[in-house]
């Protein structure tokens, strides 16, 4: 079996960039991803990334990819790690294809997508009810369509789809918008946005694919027909998969300022951690710190 330097979990902007810098240390390592990108692929229009006044999440996500390929990377993309452990001053790293084991690993698995609980979400997934608007956007050209969730993430949402979809309804529980203002004034304007607020979406319903929603607003029961329900509700970090480490109430792991957890030769980065900011250029810095961290790690620790 390989021994590698390093392990990197996930290839969102935080795995890709510790990639990058850790090629260019020409340290050993490998990439465990389920995908490249991450959620900065989920993104319709990304405005706050340096050196970009506006690119889409997807081109943004290309412009990773590329500048990680420059260097030779050994990624495994489509094998997401289950569980990583430390055992014998070694990092354990298993998936479903096979078992790796490092010196030092990075968790950069960021957030999964929160699910809404309602009535018929799992009979109706990718039969209607989606939780990524970038990626599914497109299948409702000229539908009524749904959008769970008033936040900045479900704004988001609305936003790429008042160019593509005939009319959407945002459901939102609390009794005012959470998003920023500037992105609801947008969504107003197309003219085909209607906002529900003080709403629950009680459950799905269809046939084979989805038809509609029950929803609950201000006490009145009511159904609203449409193809396509986008489920914005925030996400959940996926820290599960390490054994032993400390997290915060949210699941959240906690780092210290160079990217270290409690555990030697484990480190976190980007949106799986407590690092405030769940942002971006936020992952991509913390990417870089805890590469550092792990080289560091590496070349003054005498145990491993
Ligand atoms: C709809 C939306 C719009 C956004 N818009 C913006 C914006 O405009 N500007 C901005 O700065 N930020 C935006 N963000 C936030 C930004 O996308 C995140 O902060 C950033 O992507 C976090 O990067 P990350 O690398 O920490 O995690 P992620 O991007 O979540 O990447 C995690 C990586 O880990 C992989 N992975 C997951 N589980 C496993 C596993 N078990 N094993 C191995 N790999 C795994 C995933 O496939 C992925 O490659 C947006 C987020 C969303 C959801």
């Amino acid at each position: 079996m390989t021994m590698y330097d390093l392990i990197i979990i996930g290839a969102g902007p935080a795995g890709i960039t510790a990639g990058v810098y850790a090629a260019r240390k020409r340290m050993n390592f490998l990439i465990l991803t389920k995908d490249v990108g991450g959620q900065a692929g989920w993104s319709g229009d990304v405005e706050n990334y340096i050196g970009y006044q506006f690119i889409s999440g997807p081109e943004l996500v290309e412009k990773f990819r590329e500048h990680l390929q420059k260097f030779d990377v050994e990624i495994r993309e489509g094998e997401p790690a289950t569980l990583i452990k430390r055992e014998n001053n070694l990092i354990h790293a298993q998936t479903e294809q096979g078992s790796y084991e490092a010196r030092t690993v990075i968790v950069a698995s960021g957030r999964n997508p929160r699910k809404l609980g309602a009535e018929g979400e799992e009979q109706y997934r990718n039969r209607g009810v989606t939780y990524c608007a970038t990626c599914d956007g497109p299948l409702f050209a000229d539908k009524d369509v749904a959008v769970v969730g008033g936040g900045n993430s479900g704004f988001d949402a609305v936003l790429q789809l008042v160019k593509i979809a005939r009319h959407i309804h945002v459901v939102e529980i609390a009794p005012e918008i959470r998003a920023d203002s500037i992105m609801v004034e947008k969504a107003r304007e197309s003219g085909i946005v209607s906002i529900h607020t003080s709403s629950r979406v009680k459950s799905f319903f269809g046939d084979m694919f989805l038809k509609g929603i029950k929803m609950e607003e201000e006490g009145k029961e009511l159904d609203i027909p449409v193809e396509g329900a986008f489920i914005e509700i925030g996400s959940l970090p996926v820290s599960a998969i390490v054994k032993d480490v400390k997290t915060n109430p949210y699941g959240e792991i906690i780092v210290d300022c160079k990217c270290r957890t409690n555990i030697p030769g484990i480190f976190a980065a980007g949106d799986v951690t407590d690092v405030p900011a769940k942002q971006i250029i936020v992952a991509c810095g913390e990417g870089c710190k805890a590469l550092l961290g792990a080289f560091e790690y590496l070349s003054t620790e005498k145990s491993v």
